[in-house]
C-alpha cells in the first residue's frame, strides 16, 4: 500500500508500524481534504441551505431595576412574611402574641 494522499510507494520497514503516508505534508494534506469532504457531506445531510433565523434587535431594558423596597402595608401572604413585618422591638411573648394576632388578621 502506497501514499494515502499521493499514492506513492511507501518502504515499509520491518517491524515498524506501516507508513500511511511518505511524509507530513501528504499527512496533513490528506486530513485537510478528509476533513473538508466531511463538512460536505455535512452540509448535504442539512439539505437545502435554511433560511437564517431572524434575530429580532434586542429591546433595550431599563438597566435600573428599581429595588423592591419591603412595603410594611402589604398584606402578608405567609408566616415568614408575617414574621418579617413584626416590629423588631417585639421580643418573646409579645413578639408571639403579635404574630398570633396578625396571622388571625390575615388568615394565615
Ligand atoms: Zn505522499
Amino acid at each position: 500500500m502506497g501514499c494515502k494522499h499521493c499514492k506513492k510507494d511507501l518502504e515499509h520497514l520491518p517491524g515498524k508500524r506501516k507508513k500511511e503516508f511518505c511524509n507530513d505534508t501528504c499527512r496533513s494534506n490528506f486530513w485537510q481534504k478528509e476533513r473538508r469532504k466531511k463538512n460536505n457531506a455535512m452540509k448535504l445531510a442539512k439539505g437545502k441551505k435554511e433560511p437564517e433565523p431572524v434575530v429580532p434587535p434586542e429591546k433595550e431594558e431599563p438597566k435600573e431595576q428599581p429595588k423592591s423596597v419591603p412595603d410594611t402595608n402589604a398584606r402578608p401572604k405567609t408566616l415568614d412574611q408575617l414574621k418579617a413585618l413584626c416590629p423588631s422591638e417585639l421580643k418573646g411573648f409579645d413578639r408571639s402574641e403579635w404574630i398570633g394576632k396578625k396571622r388571625q388578621e390575615y388568615g394565615i
